[in-house]
């Protein structure tokens, strides 16, 4: 086999590429290898930023060289002629070449493999690998989501949708996050959670908003009004997950009453065995030990309040799993019994689930909770963490974007033709 013909499967160079010579020097201790390439004399010469068929115009700056992948302990470049062609809409420009993107220092390939350790790792991680600027990874990342969000439309065919908010950095920094509940994949995310934030999903989605059948949200009132306001046919569903934890918080707001009033009678051990009630409070029953669950029936003789407290979380969390008529009849005896509990934070819950009672009994006849959103959450905290935060939320939303709408590339050998 000749040398040209392995370097030209080395390389991935494709049946669009001609290698016409190649050269192997030192730099720095590593070797590179710079292999000089041009396209076919019949392919027509392109805008490299639209890719328009376009008129040449001059031999703009020269050979130009981009950073390839590496073959084996080699760095490798490829040396090619950069002449300018005369778009129709964009003057005088850089043509497009088949290997790179447009404005890039990188191949198309290098770039790709580069993302895909971003997106796996961080950007840290692949700007050590492959020995470059962190700020290169991240202008790779942005270049490859952009081109990705060119060809498909997230926005297309929703019928069912989920919206929440991130967290991104400390200080009550957020992103709004919308997910397509069929796919399961993050389909739009913006800096800010506010009506004005949730508008401009709507803005994006234009007239489709009519086809949407349902909108699942927790219960906050900023998504809500928008919703109602933007697509006022679509079902809201709320998050069954924010409704338990209301529950939860309200059990604990009985607990540490509780436990106040205990030690203000100078029960010492009593209010401190009562501090350690809280996880075996918290918990589902169903995840609880043995030994766990004899403390809870314990309970009902031992603080009957706080007893009938952790009756009326469990017992809205079974309403869940029922089907709707029976929901219906269980919502009513649930409000009747919170609202005369004497418990003040349950007085207060009855209050909430009234408000959201629709919304409560849309998720129970569609099923349709946020639970697709708070996967996605956890994934986008993981993000967040591989990156050890982030600072620009344009940086963060690019990461969400090419990993949980799916915009990542293919390893360059996967689609090499
Ligand atoms: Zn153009």
């Amino acid at each position: 086999m000749r040398v040209k013909t392995l370097l030209i499967s080395l390389c991935g160079l494709g049946r669009h590429v001609v290698l016409e010579s190649w050269t192997l020097w030192h730099r720095g201790g590593r070797p590179c290898l710079e292999v000089t390439v041009r396209h076919r004399a019949r392919r027509r010469a392109r805008c490299g930023q639209c890719g328009a068929i376009s008129p040449g115009y001059d031999q703009g700056g020269g050979l130009r060289r981009w950073r390839h992948i590496d073959v084996g302990f080699a760095t490798c470049e490829l040396v090619a002629a950069a002449p300018r062609v005369d778009c129709p809409t964009h003057g005088p420009i850089v043509a497009e070449h088949a290997w790179a993107r447009h404005d890039s220092a990188f191949t198309r390939a290098f770039e790709d493999v580069v993302v895909h350790h971003a997106i796996v790792a961080n950007k840290q991680a692949a700007a050590d690998r492959y020995g470059i600027s962190w700020r290169a990874v991240n202008n790779a990342c942005v270049r490859v989501a952009e081109e990705a969000l060119g060809r498909v439309d997230l926005l297309d065919g929703l019928v069912a949708i989920a919206i929440d908010e991130v967290k991104y950095k400390k200080g009550h920094k957020y992103l709004t996050v919308v997910c397509d509940h069929f796919t399961g994949q993050v389909i739009w995310a913006a800096k800010g959670r506010s009506k004005a934030t949730v508008g401009l999903f709507f803005d994006a989605l234009g007239d489709r908003a009519a086809d949407l059948g349902f909108v699942t949200a927790d219960g906050a009132e900023w998504i809500r009004l928008v919703v109602a306001d933007r697509a006022p046919d679509a079902v809201v569903c709320i998050d069954t997950f924010h409704v338990v934890s209301w529950a939860t918080d309200a059990v604990d707001q009985v607990r540490r009453v509780e436990w106040n009033t205990l030690r203000d009678a100078g029960a010492a051990d009593a209010a401190k065995e009562f501090k350690g009630l809280r996880w075996v409070l918290l918990r589902n029953w169903e995840n609880l030990r043995g030994n766990q669950k004899t403390v809870i029936r314990s309970l009902e003789q031992a603080n009957r309040r706080m007893f009938r407290a952790w009756q009326l979380k469990e017992e809205l969390r079974d309403i869940f799993a029922l089907p709707l008529l029976a929901a219906r009849r269980a919502i009513d005896d649930w409000l009747a019994w919170a609202s005369r509990s004497k418990l003040a934070p349950f007085v207060k819950l009855a209050r909430t689930i009234r408000h959201y009672r629709t919304s409560i009994e849309a998720t129970i006849e569609w099923q349709l909770t946020n639970g697709i959103a708070e996967s996605n959450n956890a994934s986008i905290a993981r993000i967040r963490t591989n990156a050890r935060g982030f600072h620009d939320p344009e940086a963060f939303i690019t990461m969400i974007m090419l990993d949980r709408a799916n915009l990542g590339p293919d390893l360059p050998w996967a689609t090499a033709s």
